[in-house]
């Protein structure tokens, strides 16, 4: 798994706002370890929501959880993350804790089934709906791959876009890394007036 600086960060974030019982979607299910992360949280009777568009990441997220002894607390979506509003049931409507987003390809399968601008920013704007009142999303974005720099852009876009009166968006980045940067995103409602 690529572990990086980006996503211990996103995790130690989200961590925040997860507890017992809470509600937390993973976009993008992949290898599973968000999941894993994720349902470590919200266990003992907290809910996963895992997103994939492939059947081999949504198994291998199936079974990580399985081995972990927290696969009662997933709900697998084979769908694309951008069905995210009809496919979480109304009742976690403004209850989501935490959204990660983990974009890119899975690793160690096919590469060129890549997350897409088009369709991250549609899912972002379902999370964005869903949130809970403390709610937080996390969006780790890689430039290394083709469309990958393109896709960090229309994520940092739209976070910049954001209304400031209602959401704060903040970006993490090893600024002294060597390579292609991995660019994490923070967003979360503003509670303060
Ligand atoms: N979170 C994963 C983990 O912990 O191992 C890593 C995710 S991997 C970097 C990106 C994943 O996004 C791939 O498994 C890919 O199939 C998935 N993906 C691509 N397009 C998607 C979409 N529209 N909706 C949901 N998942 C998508």
């Amino acid at each position: 798994m690529r572990t990086t600086a980006a996503l211990t960060f996103a995790h130690k974030l989200l961590a925040r706002t997860l507890g017992p019982g809470r509600v937390a979607v993973d976009a993008t299910a992949g290898n599973g370890n968000d999941a894993l992360a994720l349902a470590g949280l919200v266990a003992p009777d907290g809910v996963v929501h895992c997103f994939d568009i492939q059947a081999e990441a949504l198994e291998k997220t199936r079974k990580r959880l399985e081995a972990a002894g927290l696969g009662h607390l997933a709900r697998y979506h084979a769908a694309g993350h951008e069905a995210m509003l009809s496919r979480l049931p109304r009742a976690h409507h403004g209850r989501v804790a935490a959204a990660v987003f983990n974009l890119g390809f899975l690793p160690g399968g096919d590469e060129a089934v890549i997350t897409r601008p088009k369709t991250t920013l549609a899912a972002l704007d379902a999370a964005s709906a869903v949130l809970a009142p403390d709610g937080g999303i996390a969006v780790v974005c890689y430039t290394g791959h083709p469309g990958g720099a393109d896709e960090t852009e229309a994520v940092a876009a739209w976070c910049v876009n954001l209304p400031f009166h209602a959401w704060r968006a903040a970006r993490y980045e090893l600024v002294n890394k060597p390579g292609c940067p991995i660019i994490a995103f923070f967003v979360e409602r503003r509670s303060e007036t």
